[in-house]
């Protein structure tokens, strides 16, 4: 079937946007092919599409699980067959997802990059019949990127699996260092990239240098109506300003990564509905949201990439009607976000200091911790050693990119089990109890692969099955856990740290050039180039954001505030009367309706003159507002 008859009949859309069709066809031919499109520009139809013409199953690599649930649901609701493999799912769920892969006649498997290195994974990969290999999020791969994940790197290993079978890598945000190590990375036989402009041609970049956030922010709020986004560098001001918008009536939630999903799924909600207006987060909030209509993005703090600042900014305006991105600069800000750089690069003799005390903590001896998996709590951690948690939390990340350890973010896991001895010499114990014994057998019969692999197991349903409560089942694997029975992760919300190498002494660590220099030298370009945008006002935002991408894009947005000051320079330079900005207003709103902010935006006037004179043609009824927007009066 023709590639526009698929997407006509399973998504009822005419015509394909920008460059999807060009990415269709080479990988159509199966041209190892790097689709670069912006947030919301339709990456994900460029390998449905294609992947649906095939005979086979395409393989989705993606990092965010939720975003994973979300596709496959979306599939699924189209009458297409889909699965997903993540951590999180029980052995035996996962067995029976990949046979189905192989027999059931599905589309697609979505996976997390972690679970490609898996014995199980590689076992019945070997029996599925691949048609392409998709890799969502795909800058990952590179250490030069801004999002680096370690587990990217196991991609090339299923790419030597596969001989023949072509992938298509798609992202959002490359640099042309990050363009070309991605295909190097991924083994691409030969460079084919297809980049569409990541202009944003309704999006106005705004940056206000003030030194009273707080006020102008709510000022911002009060001329812009709709939807909105405030980010936020920390958790606890995430908080505090939705506190302060609610005292001013204006309707907010505030999201992070430290609720539980249920809040988040609520607030969530309540946003995109629009119950709520304004969604006050940290950088954790807006991967996978498609919220057309957000018309305001606000940043309070600076983010330390022009990546991480596009992305942010790039979920304004959706929906193509205008929209605001907009930043508030203090002066101070400069020192704050030159201090993460020692927060982030913390100095190797401390990484080696974090890293002794962890064994400290753990009490593990040289030579040990293969293999361990221990949760982590970074304040019990610093309380006791007379740390900060933010550098602790860089070390960690570093010794992990340096291979020591594996440091998992906030998860919110299923419990697990292993059995750290062997079957046969569980049954030569001695010295434990009935109910113990009768649990352990339970358990046994439950579960299988308990000897092998963590398993996820259900407390709730051991306890009903052996008719005692969950709180007993608790006690008792902890109980077996201390005499080294067996290995207990309860389901907690927390960090985990797994040692993926023996203990080694500190002084032997290894944190080579790629790993540190290399990492801060990069970083701290980042941190400058973000600099660089906010104390520039000369030059357009769009064309400074684009530059830094690599885009060549030879003119000016008109839109931006460094835009709309040269349009003013060149205007006019004495101050306008109230009768001119009254006049000017009448002009602007006959021709079509504005919000005060867009009218402000292009008078050169001070902003009270142009308050003031709104306000007067609305007590005149020359003007109407409707809805925050303002409209000619042509009444009477
Ligand atoms: P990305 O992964 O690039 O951020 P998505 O694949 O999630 O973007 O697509 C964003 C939205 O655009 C989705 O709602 C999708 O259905 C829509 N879309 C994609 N391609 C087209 C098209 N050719 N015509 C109309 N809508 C499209
Ligand atoms: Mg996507």
């Amino acid at each position: 079937m023709p590639y526009r008859d698929i997407l006509k009949q399973y998504w009822g859309y005419d015509n394909f946007r920008g460059i999807q069709e060009d990415i269709i066809t080479s990988i159509g031919k199966d041209k190892d092919t790097l689709g670069l499109m912006p947030t919301g520009g339709g990456k994900s139809i460029t390998f449905q599409v294609p992947a649906l013409a095939k005979e086979g199953l395409c393989l989705v690599i993606t990092p965010l699980i939720a975003l994973m649930k979300d596709q496959v649901q979306n599939l699924k609701k189209r009458g297409i067959k889909a699965l997903a493999v993540y951590s999180g799912m029980t052995r035996d769920e996962i067995v029976v997802t990949l046979e189905n892969c192989i027999f059931g006649n599905y589309k697609f498997l979505y996976i997390s990059p972690e679970r490609l290195a898996t014995e199980i994974f590689r076992v019945k990969l070997a029996k599925m019949k691949i048609s392409m290999i998709t890799v969502d999020e795909s800058h990952c791969i590179s250490q030069w990127g801004y999002d680096f994940r370690p587990a990217y790197l196991k991609i090339a290993e299923i790419r030597d699996l596969l001989p023949g079978v072509p992938v298509l890598a798609l992202t959002a945000t490359a640099t042309p260092q990050v363009i070309k190590d991605i295909q190097i990375r991924l083994h691409f036989k030969e460079d084919n990239v297809f980049r569409m402009s990541f202009e944003r041609k309704n999006l106005a970049y705004v940056v206000r240098n003030t030194e009273n956030k707080t006020g102008e922010l709510l000022h911002i709020l009060r001329s812009v109506p709709g939807s909105t986004i405030i980010y936020v560098r920390n958790r606890r001001r995430t908080k505090e300003i939705t506190e302060l918008l609610n005292n001013e009536d204006i309707t907010a939630d505030f999201y992070h990564a430290g609720l539980d999903d249920a809040t988040k799924d609520i607030r969530q909600q309540r946003w995109q509905t629009g119950e709520s207006r304004v969604m006050v987060a940290t950088n954790a909030f807006g991967m996978g949201i498609d919220k057309p209509d957000v018309r305001l993005v606000i940043h309070l703090d600076l983010p330390d990439s022009p990546e991480a600042y596009f992305q942010e900014a790039g979920r304004a305006g959706r929906d193509g009607e205008k929209a605001y991105a907009i930043i508030l600069y203090a002066k101070s800000d400069k020192t704050t976000l030159n201090k993460r750089i020692p927060d982030t690069f913390p100095e190797k003799e401390y990484i080696k200091q974090v890293y002794e005390h962890l064994q400290y903590y753990y009490q593990m001896a040289m030579g040990d911790g293969l293999e361990c998996v221990r949760e982590f709590s970074i304040e019990d951690f610093c309380r006791k050693f007379k740390y900060f948690p933010v550098q602790v939390d860089s070390a960690l990340k570093i010794l992990a990119q340096a291979g020591y350890i594996e440091y998992t973010g906030e998860q919110d896991n299923a419990s697990r089990l292993l059995f750290t001895i062997r079957r046969d010499e569980l049954y030569k114990l001695h010295g434990i109890n009935e109910v113990t014994d009768k649990l352990i057998q339970i358990i046994l019969r439950s579960y299988t692969g308990l000897f092998t692999d963590y398993t996820y197991i259900n407390e709730a349903s051991i306890a009903v099955r052996s008719g005692l409560t969950q709180r007993q089942v608790y006690e008792i694997l902890i109980q077996l856990s201390k005499l080294r029975i067996l290995s207990y992760i309860p389901h907690k919300k927390t960090p985990y740290i797994i040692y993926t190498r023996e203990r080694v002494d500190s002084n032997q660590l290894v944190i080579s050039k790629s790993v540190y220099e290399e990492r801060k030298e990069r970083y701290e370009s980042r941190i400058q180039a973000m600099i660089d945008y906010v104390t520039t006002n000369t030059i357009c935002r769009s064309r400074m954001l684009l530059r830094y991408f690599g885009e060549r894009n030879e003119h000016n947005c008109g839109l931006c505030d460094a835009c709309i000051g040269q349009q003013k320079a060149i205007g006019n330079e004495k101050e306008m009367s109230i009768e001119e900005v009254i006049e000017e207003i009448l002009a602007l709103v006959s021709a079509k309706p504005l919000t005060p902010a867009d009218i402000a935006g292009q008078i050169n006037a001070d902003k009270d003159i142009i308050s003031k004179a709104i306000r007067l043609l609305l007590e005149e009824k020359k003007i109407i507002a409707n809805n925050g927007i303002i409209h000619y009066f042509c009444g009477n």
